[in-house]
């Protein structure tokens, strides 16, 4: 009996990289983006939260969307930790053990209003188990040095575990919404 070659070789198993296209992901998170009012003293940042197991969105937020002076990121856990009647430091307990945050630009590690940082809220994200339940940031743009200076949240987050990676392809529009308020 003779066996084709695609009979005895395994069907791949699907990974996550089949799962989600993280360019269409971050231009949906630039949709969200485009929502935030310009100001001249914040950049208009879009967020996404996303069940890297699914594809599925979870979450989105924009830079001052919820009440407050509240950045894309925090916006997004704030959203999904009230879906589940819980305050926003214990949204981990609620998300998928294998959730990434899509962002337009670098979450912030400074915040001159000396709220917490988008890095700390995102580190804070436990699961039941006390693991990071968002394992992934993906970035559209690194953080401008035009408020704090350099952004040093991606080697905190690496710290902690949590992998930077950028998605590239779209830092000119993304940067052109994120300034819309700002002196040219
Ligand atoms: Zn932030």
């Amino acid at each position: 009996m003779c066996l084709q070659d695609s009979e005895s070789v395994p069907v791949p198993q699907e990974t996550v990289e089949d799962v989600v296209d993280h360019k269409v992901l971050m231009q949906e998170a630039l949709q969200e983006a485009k929502q935030s009012p310009p100001k001249p003293s914040n950049f208009c940042v879009g967020a996404l939260l996303v069940d890297l197991e699914t594809g599925e969105v979870l979450s989105r937020g924009y830079t001052l969307e919820v009440e407050g002076n509240t950045h894309a990121e925090q916006c997004c856990l704030i959203k999904f930790a009230q879906a589940h009647d819980l305050p926003e430091e214990r949204v981990g307990e609620v998300l998928p053990s294998n959730t990434a945050i899509y962002t337009t630009m670098e979450p912030c590690n400074m915040r001159l209003s000396g709220s917490l940082p988008c890095v700390d809220r995102i580190i804070r994200t436990k699961t039941k188990d006390g693991a990071a339940a968002i394992k992934k940031v993906y970035l559209g743009v690194q953080e401008p040095e035009k408020f704090v200076g350099e952004n040093q949240g991606r080697a905190k987050l690496q710290e902690h575990g949590i992998e930077c990676i950028h998605v590239p392809g779209l830092e000119e529009e993304i940067l052109k919404v994120a300034t819309a308020g700002h002196q040219k």
